[in-house]
């Protein structure tokens, strides 16, 4: 053991179901994300025999899917321990970041559609928890070609408003535009959480936002995108022409509304990350430590060397920091869910994002040489770390957008 875990107070069942993802975890998410990072063809990892469904359905029947969803429809929210919630989710990312991610951005749509009366949006959430093999699959589209940071920011700058257009027609909606190949389950969703600009004299601050399938006519995909963090998460981008929305799937129709949500959204969706990448900043230490243990220079294990000691000590407190201060932030805010603070859950995501790529580079310097090759953890972890820094807002934009939140 290298981490004695002194949080307290997690019960028996608490205990034996965390034993239950770390298993599933490490046994077949962990080789399926190597499996997947070294793909050389992104849209390999999306074919029908894929190690990635395996995932999928491994997830789901584990009932995973379940744990933001009210009992009424078939979820396990009301049940479940707060902080059971929060070490799964450190658990699955520390097994692998990029699936974490594409595994909790599939529940979103679903998750949200159980938060708004309307009864095909109550029947959608009850539809997903009865999803065991995984084909329903949610994606978050918000980020544009030419507007990125613009989300994160907002502002009503008539010139400066979402590419994405919806025109109410009748009964529907008209959507025009296309949602940027960083949309994560881009490729494969079935559903999906779309912002779109509805008044555009209002700039960004005119959005509305759809929670609906993504199988109508006028919609289409891009490929799945390269890139070299996070390989295991598919992304990619959609595209909507003429594409007619029926008006019942635009849940926030009001984008005075939707600003009054949004500490609601930036509260989940950073504390969140700041869970996941505080798990690959343990599994980045750990590897550092384990690895200090056994190689052997002037001697003696890696360990014995004063420096390696000091600089394992300080990765070592940075975790617990990051650790620490995203599970506190995150049972407050779910005790909170009304009235969450934003400013607590963005401090979390850029903290141990940060810490994640500051320890995974201090592992591949404990590693040497051998933290740049394949063969080895390491170079995988720093890769999915750095892409954090940049992934659902860039940090210096989220900290600008907390201090709205002061
Ligand atoms: C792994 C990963 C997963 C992602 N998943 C999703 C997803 O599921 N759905 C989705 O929609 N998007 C997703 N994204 C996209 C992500 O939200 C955007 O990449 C991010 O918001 C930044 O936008 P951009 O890449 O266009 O950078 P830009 O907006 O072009 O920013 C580039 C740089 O300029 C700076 N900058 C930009 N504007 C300003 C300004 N006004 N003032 C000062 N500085 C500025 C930024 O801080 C940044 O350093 C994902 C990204 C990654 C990396």
């Amino acid at each position: 053991m290298t981490f004695r875990d002194i949080d307290i107070n997690i019960s028996k069942e608490t205990k034996s179901m965390l034993k239950e993802v770390e298993k599933f975890s490490m046994e077949v998410m962990r080789p399926a994300g190597i499996e997947l990072d070294r793909l050389g063809d992104p849209e390999d990892a999306v074919k029908n025999e894929s190690v990635l469904w395996d995932v999928f359905k491994g997830f789901r029947e584990m009932d995973l899917h379940l744990l933001q969803i009210p009992k009424r429809l078939g979820g396990m929210a009301d049940d479940l321990d707060p902080m059971a919630g929060i070490l799964i989710t450190e658990q699955l990312g520390y097994a692998d970041t990029g699936l974490t991610i594409s595994m909790g951005v599939s529940s979103l749509p679903f998750d949200a559609a159980a938060q708004f009366p309307m009864p095909e949006m109550q029947q959608l959430a009850r539809d997903f928890c009865a999803d065991k093999s995984g084909e329903m699959v949610g994606c978050w589209a918000i980020t544009e070609p030419n507007h990125g940071t613009d989300w994160s920011l907002g502002g009503n700058k008539p010139k400066c408003g979402p590419s994405v257009t919806a025109v109410l027609k009748g009964d529907e909606y008209i959507v025009n535009g296309e949602k940027s190949e960083w949309v994560s389950n881009g490729t494969i969703a079935t559903h999906a959480v779309l912002h779109v600009g509805l008044y555009p004299e209002r700039g960004m601050d005119g959005q509305g936002l759809a929670i609906l399938p993504l199988d109508l006519p006028g919609i289409s995909r891009g490929k799945a995108l390269d890139k070299m963090g996070q390989r295991s998460l598919n992304q990619g981008s959609i595209i909507f022409q003429d594409a007619r929305i029926p008006k019942k799937y635009m849940v926030i129709p009001n984008p005075d509304f939707l600003k009054a949500t949004t500490g609601q959204g930036l509260a989940n969706v950073n504390g969140g990350m700041s869970i996941v990448f505080a798990g690959l900043a343990k599994a980045a230490y750990d590897e550092a430590y384990r690895y200090a243990r056994k190689r052997i220079q002037g001697g003696v294990p890696l360990f014995e060397h004063k420096n390696i000691k000091v600089k394992l000590m300080q990765m070592f407190t940075m975790v617990e920091a990051a650790r620490a201060n995203a599970r506190r932030m995150a049972m407050y805010n779910l005790e909170n869910p009304m009235n969450p603070s934003v400013i607590h859950a963005v401090a979390a995501k850029c903290l141990s994002t940060e810490t994640a790529t500051q320890v995974a580079s201090d592992a591949m310097q404990i590693f040497g040489g051998n933290g740049l090759a394949k063969e080895y953890p390491i170079e995988k972890m720093f890769r999915d770390a750095r892409a954090s820094m940049i992934e659902d807002g860039v940090n210096e934009a989220l900290a600008i957008k907390a201090t709205e939140f002061m």
